[in-house]
C-alpha cells in the first residue's frame, strides 16, 4: 500500500497541492468565498448566464412539471420531450443534422472517442489538448499520436507516417489554458484528405465566438456533419451544465447504440434541458453578451500591454499571464488574493513544466471598472 500522506505532503512541499474554496454565494465577479469577498476571474461563465433570473425561473418551472430526477438513462425512459426539444435546438443552433445530450463534455469525449475507436486504430491530438480528450485515447484503447500544438504541418507528416485503420483527429477549439484557437479549416482539410474523422471540442468558443455564438467551427465558416463532429459544452458560455456532441445522423445513432458514457448512465434531468433552452435563447438573442466581453477583453489587454505584462496571444475571454516558474505564479496568485482578486495560477501537470501561468477569464458580467481594478492589482503585485 502507498503511503499516501507522505505522496501528499510531497506535493505540498512541490507547490503543487490543489485544494477548494467554499463559495456561499452565486457565481458572479463579485462573491463571497471562504467567508470574505472577492472579485472573481476565474470562471467560465463567459455570457453571464450561470446566476441568470431568466434561466433560474426555466430551472424551477422545469422542476415543478418534470420532477427532479430523470429516473432513469435516455434509452430507458428517462429522454423527456424537453431533452428532445433541447436536442433540437442545439442542432439548430450549431447547424448540424443532429445533437445528442451527455451528462458532462468529460463523458461526450470520452463517448465519441470510445464508440468510432477501438484497438490498433489511431488517434491525433493537438499537445495542448484538453485531459478529457487525452483520456479517450486511453479508453478507446487506440494509439495516441500527439502533433505540435496548432500545427497542421506536423499533423500531416504523422498521418502520412501511420498505418491504415480508422482515424481520428482530436482539438480543442479554443485551447483551455491558453486561450488562443485552432486552425479549425486545416484541420478539416486534412481530415478529408486522410479520410479522418475529426472532433472539435467547443468547450471554451460556444456562445462565444463565431456569428451568433455558434461557436469556432461557425467561424471558420464550417458545419458539423460527415467526418466533422462537434462537442460542445453547457456549463461555460451557457451557463448550466452537461454536453452534447452535435453531427451527421448516422454518426448521433452510433452514439446512441455503441457511447457507453451516453448507455450506461442516468439522463440529466429534463428540469435542467429546460433551463439550458432558456440560456441558448439567451445566447442567440442578446449579442450585447458578445459585445460587451469582446470590449472588455480588448481593455484588458490595452492595458496589460501598458504595464509590460507577458500576455499571450489570445483574443478569446481566456487571457493567461505566462508566468514560466511554478511557486512565482503561486505567488502571484497569492498577491492577487490579498488585494481582493481572485486569479488561479495553473501549474504543472495541466500546463507544460515551465510554463505555469495566471489564467485570467471574463465574463460579460464584469464591467470595466472590475478590469481597470485587476490592471492596478497586477500592476502592483509584479512590482512587490
Ligand atoms: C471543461 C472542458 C471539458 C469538460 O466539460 P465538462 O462538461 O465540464 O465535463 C472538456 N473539454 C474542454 C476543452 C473543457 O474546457
Amino acid at each position: 500500500m502507498k503511503d499516501l500522506r507522505a505522496v501528499l505532503d510531497q506535493r505540498r512541499r512541490d507547490g503543487l497541492y490543489r485544494s477548494r474554496r467554499i463559495a456561499d454565494s452565486p457565481q458572479l465577479p463579485e462573491r463571497r468565498l471562504d467567508g470574505g469577498g472577492c472579485l472573481s476571474f476565474c470562471s467560465n461563465d463567459y455570457l453571464g448566464l450561470a446566476a441568470h433570473p431568466q434561466v433560474g425561473a426555466a430551472l424551477q418551472r422545469g422542476a415543478d412539471h418534470w420532477g427532479t430526477g430523470s429516473g432513469a438513462a435516455h434509452l430507458l425512459a428517462g429522454h423527456t420531450a424537453a431533452h428532445h426539444a433541447l436536442e433540437e435546438e442545439l442542432a439548430d443552433f450549431v447547424g448540424a443534422p443532429r445533437a445528442l445530450l451527455f451528462s458532462t463534455g468529460y463523458m461526450a469525449n470520452l463517448g465519441v472517442m470510445a464508440a468510432l475507436l477501438g484497438r490498433g486504430d489511431r488517434l491525433f491530438q493537438d499537445r495542448l489538448n484538453h485531459a478529457s480528450l487525452l483520456d479517450g485515447a486511453r479508453i478507446s484503447g487506440a494509439r495516441l499520436i500527439r502533433y505540435a500544438h496548432r500545427d497542421p504541418g506536423d499533423l500531416e507528416r504523422r498521418l502520412d507516417e501511420a498505418p491504415a485503420g480508422e482515424r481520428l483527429i482530436a482539438s480543442d477549439g479554443v485551447f483551455s489554458m491558453d486561450g488562443d484557437v485552432a486552425p479549425v479549416a486545416g484541420l478539416q482539410a486534412l481530415a478529408q484528405r486522410h479520410a479522418a474523422w475529426l472532433l472539435v471540442d467547443d468547450a471554451h468558443g460556444l456562445g462565444v465566438l463565431g456569428p451568433g455564438g455558434r461557436g469556432s467551427l461557425a467561424q471558420a465558416g464550417i458545419a458539423p456533419a460527415g467526418g466533422l463532429v462537434l462537442m460542445g459544452t453547457l456549463g461555460k458560455g451557457l451557463g448550466t451544465f452537461g454536453a452534447f456532441v452535435a453531427g451527421g445522423e448516422d454518426l448521433i445513432e452510433t452514439l446512441i447504440q455503441q457511447a457507453r458514457s451516453y448507455v450506461y448512465t442516468t439522463a440529466p434531468p429534463a428540469a435542467l434541458a429546460e433551463a439550458t433552452r432558456a440560456a441558448l435563447r439567451l445566447c442567440r438573442e442578446e449579442g450585447w453578451r458578445r459585445d460587451k466581453l469582446q470590449a472588455l477583453v480588448g481593455r484588458f489587454r490595452t492595458g496589460a500591454a501598458q504595464l509590460g505584462l507577458p500576455l499571450m496571444e489570445s483574443d478569446t475571454p481566456i487571457q493567461p499571464l505566462l508566468i514560466g516558474d511554478t511557486r512565482a505564479a503561486t505567488r502571484l496568485s497569492a498577491a492577487l488574493e490579498r488585494a481582493g482578486i481572485l486569479v488561479p495560477a495553473i501549474r504543472p501537470p495541466t500546463v507544460p513544466e515551465g510554463a505555469a501561468r495566471l489564467r485570467i477569464s471574463f465574463s460579460a458580467a464584469h464591467d470595466e471598472a472590475q478590469v481597470d481594478r485587476l490592471l492596478d492589482a497586477l500592476g502592483s503585485a509584479l512590482e512587490g
